[in-house]
């Protein structure tokens, strides 16, 4: 068992890895692999994709919304859309202030956010592809 760090968002989780088959060294690596380490995976929330009405934390703000947006702020996925090249964006809302509205609304790549209450604390089980590298 590995507690790493996700390459991602930089949190500590647990992940094993085992290689059933394959070469030796391969084995002795799957055992030696990411003990406090970068994980070679995401961590759950970072891995999974987003719904719309799921929860969301902001790792990497719009370059054009600084001012207002900040790192480790959370807000609701209200929509999915794709750019005209095709990429999948995540269209967020902030949480409502007092008046019930919405402090901003903003478009975010994938890997500008992260997946809230995303099974954190389950391990994820890596089986390292041997068969064919022996
Ligand atoms: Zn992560």
């Amino acid at each position: 068992m590995a507690y790493a760090y996700c390459p991602r968002c930089d949190r500590s989780f647990r992940y094993s890895t085992d290689a059933p088959e394959g070469p030796s060294w391969l084995k002795e690596l799957a055992r030696a692999i990411g003990r406090g380490d970068q994980a070679l995976a995401l961590c759950f929330g970072c891995w999974r994709l987003p719904r719309v009405g799921d929860e969301v934390q902001v790792l990497h703000p719009p370059y054009d919304l600084l001012d207002r947006v900040q790192r480790g702020s959370s807000g609701q996925v209200i929509e999915i859309v794709a750019t005209p090249e095709g990429v999948t964006c995540y269209l967020v809302q902030s949480p409502l202030d007092a008046m019930g509205e919405s402090i901003w609304t903003a478009v975010f790549r994938r890997h500008q956010i992260k997946l809230m209450n995303a099974e954190e604390g389950r391990t994820l089980r890596l089986r390292l592809p041997g068969s064919e590298m022996s």
